[in-house]
């Protein structure tokens, strides 16, 4: 058994310290107002879109992203990544998240980036969509979710109809990540067999001029104006939008969704290191009754339980991505994985919350909305009882 980091990762995390001092941290001081207490306020219009000065900035990230090589970097190199193996790529996201909140999540992909699921493009596919998307020039959402249909999305009410050599989709797709701003849509209907069913449920590229953007949502945490509510009425695309075969659009979803849920476990521990370091920075300095908090077991116990949550965490992900890279099947610890970095961010938070004090509870230290941006972990994805399904299922 070998512990150590791959080289790579170490050299892609020294490097993107780099570009972020350079690139990156400028663009933040020029704009505290999307980065302070009223944050939410600034970010977007009364409408809850994200500001078109907002909007600038996540592009010109970007953009340089692009041109220094970072972006969709854990795509393969033949549509223009960087080829990068899962357990490194995982290994980058705990180290992105490993800070406060900022604008650096755009910068390997973020919302509406590349996505594994559009390697099943075809060559026309890609000169349309993939390439430019790898580019940073267009973004894309994933519309799957429906007001109806949350874990069960093979229950799906959207259908897409046969007539001539077109497809008539209708639908409605809720909470949809980068829908108020992506090109294009990938736009699950049933397009064959009965509710329920896996198969039967096709995948299509829609570009953004054919759905309405109903609404954008307001969230609990996260980067306001980030989710959508799309309507798909008799939007009519032809076969060539078809991505991947015909009825089996899970096939085309589900070689994606593993690495996904490895990210969000690594991008969970990242967050939870940040946090356990800044309260054990706190912990050192603020004094009570004529000693450091840190030195009463009632708050450094805290600090070492979640340390060592920490730890289990972050080699469960990296076993499960060194199982995936390892062409073996790693669905259950996919989930456990999952499952235990969702509640690792709501633990690190309340702890962080808990250490600080009242001053935790203020909007001038991160922590609070770190708070309320963890809870979504625990619901996107797949919900905590979804992974335990998962888990269960593949067990028994
Ligand atoms: C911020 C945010 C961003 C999102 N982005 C996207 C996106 O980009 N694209 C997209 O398609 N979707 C997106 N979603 C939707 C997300 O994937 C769903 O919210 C999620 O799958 C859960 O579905 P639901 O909310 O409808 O809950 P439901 O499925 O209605 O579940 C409600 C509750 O019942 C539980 N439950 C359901 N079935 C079972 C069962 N069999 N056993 C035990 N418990 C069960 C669930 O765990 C949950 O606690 C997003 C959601 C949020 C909040």
């Amino acid at each position: 058994m070998d512990f150590s980091e791959p080289s790579e990762a170490t050299q892609i995390k020294r490097a993107l310290d780099d570009f972020i001092e350079q690139e990156v941290e400028p663009l933040e001081s020029e704009h505290p107002e999307f980065l302070g207490e009223d944050y939410q306020r600034h970010i977007v219009d009364d409408d809850h879109y994200q500001v078109p000065e907002y909007r600038d900035v996540v592009e010109t990230v970007r953009q340089r992203s692009v041109e220094a090589g970072f972006y969709g970097m854990d795509m393969p190199e033949e549509v223009g990544g960087g080829g990068v193996e899962l357990l490194t790529s995982a290994i980058v996201t705990e180290h992105l998240s490993n800070r406060p909140p900022g604008f650096h999540s755009a910068i390997m992909g973020g919302a509406g980036g590349p996505t594994p699921i559009l390697l099943a493009c075809t060559d026309e596919q890609r000169e349309e969509y993939l390439d430019p998307l790898m580019d940073g020039e267009i973004t894309t959402c994933f519309a799957l979710t429906e007001p109806d249909h949350g874990s069960d999305p093979h229950y799906m009410d959207a259908t897409a109809e046969k007539d001539g050599d077109e497809w008539v989709i209708n639908g409605e797709k809720y909470w949809i990540t980068n829908g108020p701003y992506a090109d294009f849509a990938m736009t699950f209907a049933r397009t064959s067999g009965e509710k329920g069913d896996y198969g039967g449920i096709t995948c299509f590229l829609v570009d953004s001029d054919q759905y309405e953007v109903e609404k954008v949502h307001r969230t609990m945490g996260l980067t306001p104006g980030g989710q959508a509510q799309l309507r798909f009425d008799d939007v009519r695309v032809g076969e060539d939008k078809v991505l991947g075969e015909v009825d089996d659009g899970f096939g085309t979803a589900m070689s994606w969704i593993g690495g996904g849920r490895i990210k969000i476990a690594a991008s969970a521990v990242g967050t939870a290191q940040h946090l356990l370091d800044m309260a054990v920075d706190y912990a050192r300095d603020r004094e009570t009754f004529g000693k450091p908090i840190g030195h009463r077991q009632g708050v450094s116990f805290q600090i070492a339980d979640l340390a060592t949550e920490i730890e289990q965490v972050r080699w469960l992900y990296r076993y499960a991505a060194w199982k995936i890279q390892n062409d073996e099947r790693a669905r259950k610890e996919e989930s456990m994985a999952k499952l235990r970095g969702a509640e690792l961010a709501n633990e690190a938070a309340d702890v962080a919350m808990q250490v600080y004090g009242g001053a935790g509870f203020m909007k001038d230290t991160p922590i609070e909305r770190e708070y309320r941006s963890a809870r979504v972990l625990r619901i996107f994805e797949g919900t905590d009882e979804i992974q335990r399904r998962t888990i269960a299922r593949e067990l028994i």
